[in-house]
């Protein structure tokens, strides 16, 4: 395998051709949902898809990478190394690749989309209304999204103080559960399904709605210890028990009620899959591969997001840099161990995927 690395693109239009070459080297037919937002040089953006195998197939695995904008770099480090590779489906199998569900934020160094959507939190399919959101989120909301451009202002020992007095993962929950009242705030859901999650439901609805099986692995990072990985699954999300899904992935998996690295959020993809996909059986799991302490994290996510809106909001500046190291570290060792993780679990779930009616 080269260097691990070199899979990491500087920029989104990089890491996009190298995926569409990538992919039709591997023989994958390539589809693409265009975008109409567009990236800081005026580049188009779009979600691509490369699919593996059969066009009608009954056993799915779906990989997804960059819901959370920039965090594909790392998303589409783990599925160049893929394809370097690919896993081999059978003839009524398919391995699907989904490259950057949020290109905006990858191209402008957001976590969020054009909207300030963070659309893990835009999932709402179930007929549930874009509004609310949690009481304590309301009382931080001062601290978290200050109207003024980045600046020192004691954030981290602010922020620590009020998880000691409130509760860390109490603190953790409500700001990080999703909320859909504050629409320049983290952790923003949106007040309607966005752009990029509708024609993605759709184009999943017509593509892989007839599959008896479907195995979505959704690739984050962020959360959990440096270099490590932890596999999260969501209420109700999967139909096999967690016991034998995390037999079969060679995993403990992380139950999201138990106050862990974890937290429930509301209007996620993978509590959405099941209403998307009625007639598939679904396993959905949620891998995080950890890269800094959280508040060091959500202290850059908030000078970013400042940046955004009380900045000029250009990608040339130090919180977009910060962002990207947050979510992205450019330690040697750090991306050697992600790219290992990725591909080490996207390959366990595709085995478990293929062959298995269930
Ligand atoms: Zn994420």
């Amino acid at each position: 395998m080269p260097n691990p690395e070199s899979w990491f693109s500087p920029d989104y239009t990089t890491a996009r051709s190298r995926f569409r070459e990538a992919a039709t080297a591997a023989g994958a037919a390539l589809h693409t949902i265009g975008l109409t937002a567009a990236g800081p040089r005026g580049e188009p953006l779009a979600i691509d898809i490369a699919w593996l195998g059969a066009p009608r197939p009954r056993h799915v695995f779906l990989h997804t990478t960059g819901m959370h904008g920039v965090e594909a770099y790392t998303g589409s480090a783990v599925q160049l190394a893929l394809l370097d590779s690919p896993p081999a489906p059978g003839p009524e199998e398919a391995v699907i690749l989904v490259h950057v569900l949020n290109p905006y934020g990858m191209a402008w160094l957001r976590r969020t989309n054009e909207n300030n959507v963070d659309l893990n939190r835009n999932f709402l399919v179930n007929g549930e209304a874009f509004t609310g959101a949690p009481e304590l989120y309301r009382v931080l909301d001062p601290l978290l999204n200050p109207p003024s451009p980045p600046a020192r202002d004691g954030f981290p020992v602010r922020a620590a103080a009020l998880a000691m007095r409130r509760g860390f993962h109490r603190v953790k929950q409500a700001i990080a559960e999703g909320q859909y009242e504050f629409d320049r705030g983290l952790f923003f859901g949106g007040r309607e399904l966005q752009e990029g999650p509708r024609l993605f439901c759709a184009w999943l609805q017509e593509h892989v709605g007839y599959a008896a099986y479907v195995f979505a692995l959704d690739l984050h990072t962020g959360l959990g210890r440096r270099g490590t990985d932890t596999v999260v699954l969501e209420p109700g999300a999967s139909a096999t028990a967690p016991s034998a899904l995390g037999g079969a992935l060679g995993r403990t998996l992380v139950d999201p009620n138990r106050p862990s690295v974890a937290y429930t959020v509301r209007g996620s993809y993978g509590s959405a899959l099941s209403h998307l996909l009625p007639r598939s059986r679904i396993d959905f799991a949620l891998q995080e591969i950890g890269t800094y302490p959280p508040l060091k994290v959500l202290h850059a996510l908030r000078e970013e997001n400042r940046w955004h809106f009380h900045g000029d909001g250009s990608i040339v500046h130090p919180t977009k840099l910060r962002l990207r190291e947050a979510l992205c570290p450019a330690a040697v060792d750090w991306r050697r161990k992600a790219v290992n993780r990725g591909v080490t679990l996207a390959r366990a779930a595709a085995r478990w995927s293929f062959g298995n009616e269930r």
